[in-house]
């Protein structure tokens, strides 16, 4: 890295009684310390010569901190999605059993009591991921197109184009031509936070921007849009597992 010496070694430490390992990035001519906390944990980057008690010092002062942002990080954290029977997976809000059956030359799902019965060729994570797929695509957009449909009828504006799309970082979008996107990963959420999510690209047709005017139209058409936004944003890394 940028042709210097570059060293990373794990550690660890206890804060407050808890055991927290990070990693150490001793980098020549770096100045001061840096403490970084993401998805993959806690990284501290020092110079080559800072020595072991100065690295603790600092992180000892920053405790409470560094617990906080960890457990933000590790509720957040996406988890990656088991394909096999008993496994669940959510849909319109509820979580739904999965239950695998291999052998079929055609596979098939159906949704009924809370499982999801999935008749697939053979039970491997990646056939069964593709099938379920296939069939949350399918759910998506009449469901989306008949929630755009409706409040586009009940606040006076010309229903948009519905299309679903693959996006796994944002969940809608919309353009000056009335045409209307929206993720199919959508389909895992509430139904009121799907509405929300209409409502906003459905506001995007009279403001193409987030200005308070376009503020105000999406609480006119959904008016606990703020409550929503904040449920959709704390828990869409459940939403973006496959
Ligand atoms: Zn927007």
């Amino acid at each position: 890295m940028n042709g210097g010496r570059d060293d990373t070694v794990r550690q660890s430490i206890a804060l407050d009684g808890v055991r927290v390992d990070y990693k150490l990035t001793r980098r020549r001519g770096r100045r001061g310390l840096g403490l970084k906390i993401d998805g993959s944990g806690m990284t501290v980057a020092a110079s080559l010569t800072t020595p072991m008690s100065s690295i603790e010092d600092l992180i000892g002062k920053n405790a409470a901190w560094v617990l906080k942002k960890l457990g933000e990080w590790s509720h957040r954290r996406i988890e990656p999605q088991r394909w096999e029977t008993g496994a669940t997976v959510l849909f319109l809000g509820e979580p739904r059993i999965l239950m695998l059956d291999a052998g079929h030359a055609r596979s098939a799902v159906e949704e009924s009591l809370g499982h999801l019965f999935v008749k697939v060729r053979d039970s491997s994570p990646a056939t069964v991921e593709k099938v379920v797929s296939t069939w949350y695509k399918k759910q998506a957009l009449p469901h989306l197109a008949q929630r755009a449909f409706f409040f586009a009828r009940l606040h006076g504006l010309t229903p948009p184009r519905v299309f679903v799309t693959s996006a796994n970082s944002r969940w809608g979008s919309c353009n000056s031509q009335r045409e209307v996107r929206f993720s199919w990963r959508l389909i895992k959420a509430r139904p009121a936070l799907i509405d929300y999510v209409v409502c906003h690209e459905l506001a995007h047709l009279r403001h193409m921007n987030h200005s308070a005017a376009f503020w105000k139209e999406v609480e006119r058409m959904c008016p606990d849009y703020k409550a929503l936004k904040a449920e959709l944003d704390q828990n869409d890394h459940r939403f973006r597992a496959f």
